[in-house]
């Protein structure tokens, strides 16, 4: 049992064999579709911007907002790499921030502690799934002068006081449709913006900085032959055949999120009594796409948690853990002079974390196995 699977059907394969068979593979109709049915399902008017990564969305997100070296961005140091690295490749510098113990998201105090003069953006992550409390965060970045860009890499879909992540008043959201992700393209990416210009310039960047792309040439009335390069940009556009898969998965998800949440409460009531730390659920303020079901081991268990992961290994169950934080990885450790006394709450979180399985096809029989054998292993 994996801890992450993706959910394909033959709808999805069906709409891969027409983009197959259709001679048009890599961006044009299929794209321009998603792209629209996933404005559509966010909602308020916003533009969806397909991109090849997350990591390509937050790239050309900080581009167009005019990061450049000098200037700092704000990032929770329990994340995946890919959204300090995005910093680096445009010559600036993260400036990792801890989080908050019970949600595990970025903590508003925290982060205006570390606001300093070369502050530039603010990258909330909505860890697991679960929405940071953005108007706090929003408020700060108003009075401090800086920018918003939400990597809500694990939050589609996921409400912030009702709102869909994506509509809020933050510039720019980038949503991931990697393997592991709520809905997957295999690789793949959504960039969201209400700002017609972030939006030009992202349009521009994601492909070589050509003021249009492929598709727009083959059906619009000028040439098809000609371009004009503005800007030397990069190539982070999205397939037709990966969008295929993104119209049918984006189809499914509301449907994808019933079964994430009917897996979520089983888990909270079966371990119960188990010597763990349940992550935070939907809150007051947020609701949680349950990404991830991350658990911490408490002081009381019998077993480490590195033990537990390979028991569990043992038993034919796969976990994993999100995430080794950011401050104990050698380039960013040594790079910024990092030490986990900085990071109290993040380091002791990921001493004892583990994310459980949890994905669409996972049948109750499944998960009961897992929850047998937790209690079997820490009872
Ligand atoms: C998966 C992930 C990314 C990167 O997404 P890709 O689509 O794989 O580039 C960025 N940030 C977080 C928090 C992620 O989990």
């Amino acid at each position: 049992m994996p801890f992450a699977l993706p959910d394909i059907g033959d709808e999805e394969i069906q709409e891969v064999v027409d983009c197959l068979r259709s001679g048009w593979i890599t961006t044009g109709p299929k794209t321009k579709q998603f792209e629209q049915e996933f404005a559509r399902y966010i909602g308020d008017g916003v533009e969806a911007i397909s991109v090849n990564s997350a990591t390509a969305g937050l790239h050309l997100a900080l581009e167009a907002l005019g990061v450049g070296p000098g200037d700092e961005v704000i990032v929770p140091t329990l994340t995946f790499t890919a959204t300090a690295e995005v910093v680096r490749y445009l010559g600036a510098d993260p400036v990792l921030v801890d989080i908050d113990p019970v949600s595990m998201n970025v903590d508003v105090n925290t982060i205006k502690a570390a606001i300093s003069s070369r502050t530039k953006v603010i990258m909330p992550v909505h860890y697991a799934g679960l929405a940071c409390d953005m108007d706090a965060i929003l408020d700060l970045a108003q009075a401090s002068g800086l920018r918003v860009v939400e990597d809500a890499a694990h939050a589609f879909p996921t409400r912030y006081k009702g709102k869909l992540i994506g509509t809020l008043a933050s510039d720019i959201t980038v949503f991931s449709f990697y393997a592991n992700k709520t809905m997957t393209t295999g690789e793949g990416g959504m960039v969201i913006t209400r700002d017609p210009k972030l939006a030009e310039r992202i349009k521009i960047m994601r492909i070589h900085g050509i003021s249009r792309d492929a598709f727009d040439r083959y059906v619009s009335k000028t040439p098809a032959w000609f371009y004009e390069v503005v800007a030397p940009g990069f190539k982070y556009n999205l397939t037709d055949i990966a969008s295929a898969l993104g119209i049918h998965q984006l189809r499914k998800i509301d449907r994808f999120l019933l079964r994430r949440q009917h897996l979520a409460y089983a888990y909270f009531e079966g371990l119960q009594g188990l010597p763990l730390t349940m992550p935070a659920g939907t809150s007051e303020h947020g609701s949680h796409a349950w990404h991830l079901f991350v658990v911490r081991l408490t002081a009381k268990a019998r077993l480490g948690r590195d033990e537990l992961i390979q028991k569990l290994s043992e038993h034919g169950i796969g976990t994993s853990v999100h995430y080794i934080p950011l401050h104990r990885h050698p380039y960013w450790r040594d790079t910024y002079h990092l030490t986990a006394e900085q990071f109290p709450h993040a380091d002791a979180a990921y001493q004892s974390m583990l994310s459980l399985p949890l994905y669409t096809s996972m049948t109750d029989a499944d998960q009961q196995r897992v929850i047998s054998t937790l209690h079997e292993l820490l009872s």
